[in-house]
């Protein structure tokens, strides 16, 4: 999109291939910025005020000069294959990659087994093709299941968007509940957990009408959507450079810990662009400073190994910090001062024998 939009790339030739036509609203992305962003024609809600809740904490929190925003999956990709359809730049392909490789600078790829060849041709992917594990691996499971539900009567406050409430039980490992407000009747509940193992699929559908029914106390709703996914969360390096160039959550872009993606992809996507404008090789990008990973995955090891759990963790970071603050250290942005500010919330001995072993 940014390399359509910039009007820079009009006499190169594009082609994207993908296995699926993408007319599904197979997911909802949530993230949060402080202007509008590339996006904002298709934000489809957006809130000032998040809440937190856990047992031992529970905060309405203004985030302004933030904004908590929600995208549509089926709104972006109508959104995209319209601009698409605008520029004759660019050919779609319908088919299942298989392989691909370099030889000799031809870029020589398989799709519906059938060989393609392309030379001066720039590859980026985004088939995440996870590496084999060995000890120092870690690997948890993001995997939530959200229904959007309708209720005759208004429940729901639309100003107010709950991030995470990990007043639900925690037997399974880190487990909380988003909820989001499109308007007084309508909302998506999410149930999501941090954990090594998916559940069994009535489990997540049992937990979630627990949740409407016991903490939102809801009785009569009509479920309208279902979405499930899954995000990586790993202390694997998943590489930028790397049999072509490697974006989204292939290229490294999920946060380890929490398995945001989708502000990251943004940032890199226009940084990418930028540099094919400035005809700059790619391998200038400019890379994420390395303690961020060093965080994430500190606290991978602590979550994975549950030397204090998720609800505590999360529990402590929005009591102890202001919310913009937590916000800013989840993007990767804050500076040292203000990182050892939070990291010196936390409970000191678990996350610094879990940082010690990561290091
Ligand atoms: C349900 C769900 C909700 C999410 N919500 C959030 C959120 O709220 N906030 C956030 O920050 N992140 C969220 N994420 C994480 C992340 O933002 C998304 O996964 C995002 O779509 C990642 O973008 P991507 O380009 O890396 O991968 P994808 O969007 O998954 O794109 C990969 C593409 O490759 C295609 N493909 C894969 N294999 C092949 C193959 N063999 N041949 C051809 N094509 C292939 C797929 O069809 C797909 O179009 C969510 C993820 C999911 C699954």
């Amino acid at each position: 999109m940014r390399l359509l939009k910039s009007d820079k790339f009009n006499d190169k030739k594009i082609l994207l291939i993908d296995k699926d036509v993408k007319n599904n609203n197979d997911r909802t992305w949530c993230f949060w910025e402080q202007e509008d962003g590339f996006f904002n024609e298709i934000v489809y809600k957006k809130w000032n005020t998040i809440s937190f809740l856990s047992d031992g904490y529970s905060a309405a929190m203004d985030i302004s000069p933030y904004q908590y925003k929600m995208i549509r999956g089926i709104d972006f990709y109508n959104y995209c294959f319209d601009e698409i359809s605008k520029h004759d730049s660019i050919e779609i392909l319908r088919g299942n990659i298989g392989d691909w490789v370099y030889e000799n600078e031809v870029l020589n790829i398989e799709v519906d087994n059938k060989k393609y060849l392309f030379d001066n041709t720039i590859l980026f992917n985004s088939i995440y093709l996870p590496k084999p594990s060995n000890k120092e691996t870690i690997k948890l499971l993001q995997h939530f299941k959200g229904w959007i539900i309708e209720t005759a009567e208004p429940v729901f406050d639309p100003a107010n968007a709950t991030m995470m409430d990990f007043r639900v039980h925690q037997q399974n490992g880190t487990s909380f509940v988003y909820v989001m407000p499109f308007n007084a009747t309508t909302a998506l509940v999410e149930y999501t957990l941090f954990t090594k193992d998916l559940l069994r699929s009535e489990e997540y559908d049992k937990e979630i009408r627990h949740y409407i029914q016991s903490f939102l106390h809801i009785d009569n709703f009509t479920i309208k959507e279902e979405e499930f996914g899954i995000i990586p969360m790993t202390n694997e390096q998943l590489l930028f450079k790397k049999n072509g160039w490697n974006i989204g959550t292939a290229g490294g872009q999920t946060k380890g810990s929490s398995g945001y993606t989708f502000q990251f992809i943004q940032k890199q996507s226009q940084q990418i662009v930028d540099c094919l404008i400035a005809k700059k090789p790619l391998d200038t990008l400019p890379a994420e400073p390395r303690r961020f990973r060093f965080y994430d995955n500190t606290l991978l090891e602590v979550l994975y190994y549950n030397k204090v759990p998720g609800s505590e963790i999360f529990t402590t970071l929005f009591k102890k910090n202001k919310p913009q603050q937590v916000l800013r250290f989840l993007d990767n942005e804050t500076n040292l001062k203000d990182e050892l500010k939070i990291i010196s919330s936390l409970p000191t001995w678990p996350f610094l024998k879990a940082a010690i072993k990561q290091l």
